[in-house]
């Protein structure tokens, strides 16, 4: 009987494990989330009630659970889909700074030596990574909140000075062993660990951010599950690997996609050298149309690849491409959508747009499945992307962004690209579909250009 909560904190694994895995399609990841919700009110209710059930501590728990609730709520709720990121640094850094925290009061909480056993490693390991984490996370939000400067930010030597810190950090982890009774030692500790995770973020550049947020994320997993492990807490250790390892496969997912390896992003740099070459840009020529011009293209078109980039969320334009689609489906047209897997700013954004405005999971592809589909396509329509349709990734050997997978719209018969103006995306690059003879530039708002276009296309019909 003593052992019951054995078999909650079963139940409770049992829920993350299959919430994470409905959360890998957009058709089940809201009963995903639900499902995992579940797992961690089990989880959450079980160490309350059965395992340290006293009831001071429950009513300052859920005081703190309903506060914490509410605000996480009017958050969620007002965030717009492109600042998700930060809103993710933010809760991730949380996460990273209660485990620091928790680890630090049970330094506080003992007067004896720490003795070297799996506990006290424990301690010291949530201290650094959580420490790292949440100064981590919080200069990587001031980044993408434009607080700071997003680019950048390049102190000399920085990689050496970072291993120095790191070296003496792990020297006063083990010094810390032998002068428990030290307490200021644990502070020096922890305000160096907070130093190395802003040093860490600082030189990366802010649109590189969402994969650091990525490893932040499964940093503050890591330590969650090394915190189980202070107070043996099974579904703790369960849940904090589950964010680990997901979060690990998440970073590399989006380093693949960029063509970049991780140390490339992580020891930062990218975008201080890639201006923009708007220069060059003038000196080519390109076609441009109106929404009529647009609209008698689909007109004549039966088969229509949409590829919605980081624009189309900029613009949240995602109601105004449902109407035009359904309006085209109307007509028999047979639309469907390229989904890049960094189209946008974080992963899956794209999906999670198109999804806010009921577009069938079925039309969304990724870049394997639809890129054989290209070559038998009327026209493709470009809103609002850039990298992610690039040539030059494929092409141009000396690009930033060369062996990126991109998706071929160049094969497509007909190119037509909505945007504001001829300005390159994130990676600061000319794009040469922009040039081509299929493509016609329809300038403008992805949003207001997407309204005039079905005016236009309902005009005709
Ligand atoms: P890009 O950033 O390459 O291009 C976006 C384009 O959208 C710009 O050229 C801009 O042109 C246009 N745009 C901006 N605002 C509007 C608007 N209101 N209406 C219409 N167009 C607009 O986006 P992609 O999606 O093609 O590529 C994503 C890039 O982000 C990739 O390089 C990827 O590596 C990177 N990235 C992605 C992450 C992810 O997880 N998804 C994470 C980190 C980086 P103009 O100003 O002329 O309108």
């Amino acid at each position: 009987m003593d052992s019951i909560y054995i078999i909650f904190y079963f139940i409770s694994s049992i829920l993350f494990i299959l919430g994470i895995k409905m959360l890998s399609s957009p058709a089940t990841a809201r009963r995903g989330n639900f499902i995992s919700f579940l797992g961690m009110i089990i989880a959450v209710t079980t160490t309350l009630l059965i395992v340290n059930y006293n009831l001071r501590s429950i009513i300052f728990i859920a005081s703190g659970i309903f506060s914490g609730g509410i605000i996480g709520l009017i958050f969620a709720k007002k965030v717009q889909m492109t600042s998700m990121p930060q809103m993710v640094a933010i809760f991730n850094g949380l996460g990273g700074l209660a485990s620091s925290l928790i680890a630090f009061s049970e330094i506080i909480k003992s007067d004896t030596t720490i003795s070297l056993n799996i506990i006290s490693v424990s301690i010291l390991i949530s201290i650094l990574i959580g420490s790292v984490t949440f100064s981590g996370s919080i200069t990587g939000f001031l980044k993408l909140q434009s607080i700071i400067t997003g680019k950048p930010i390049l102190i000399p030597l920085r990689n050496y000075l970072n291993f120095i810190l790191l070296i003496s950090i792990i020297a006063l982890m083990i010094t810390s062993f032998f002068f428990v009774e030290y307490t200021f030692l644990f502070y020096i500790l922890i305000s160096s660990c907070l130093l190395l995770g802003i040093l860490i973020v600082l030189p990366i550049g802010g649109a590189d951010m969402p994969v650091v947020i990525a490893l932040l994320n499964s940093y503050s997993g890591i330590v969650a599950a090394f915190t189980g492990f202070i107070f043996g807490n099974i579904a703790l250790i369960i849940s904090g690997s589950l964010i680990g390892a997901s979060g690990l496969i998440l970073t590399r997912i989006m380093t693949k996609a960029m063509n970049r390896s991780l140390a490339n992003v992580v020891l930062g740099g990218f975008g201080a050298t890639t201006e923009t070459s708007n220069q060059e840009v003038s000196d080519k020529t390109y076609k441009s149309g109106s929404s009529d011009d647009v609209a008698s293209i689909l007109e004549y078109s039966e088969k229509i690849i949409i590829v919605p980039g980081y624009g189309l969320a900029v613009a949240q334009a995602q109601h105004s491409i449902k109407e035009l689609l359904d309006i085209l489906v109307k007509q028999g047209k047979n639309v469907i959508f390229a989904i890049h897997p960094v189209a946008g700013r974080m992963p899956g954004h794209m999906n999670v747009l198109l999804a806010e405005s009921n577009i069938d999971y079925e039309l969304l592809l990724d870049l394997d499945q639809v890129n054989e589909k290209f070559s038998q396509t009327d026209v493709s329509i470009i809103i609002g992307a850039n990298d992610v349709v690039n040539p030059a990734a494929k092409l141009d050997e000396s690009s930033p962004i060369y062996g990126m997978p991109i998706l071929d719209v160049e094969k497509s018969k007909s190119i037509v690209v909505i945007k504001r103006s001829m300005n390159p995306g994130f990676a600061g690059l000319d794009n040469d579909i922009f040039y081509n003879e299929k493509t016609i530039m329809f300038f403008g708002d992805a949003k207001n250009s997407i309204d005039s276009l079905t005016k236009s296309f309902k005009e005709l019909n």
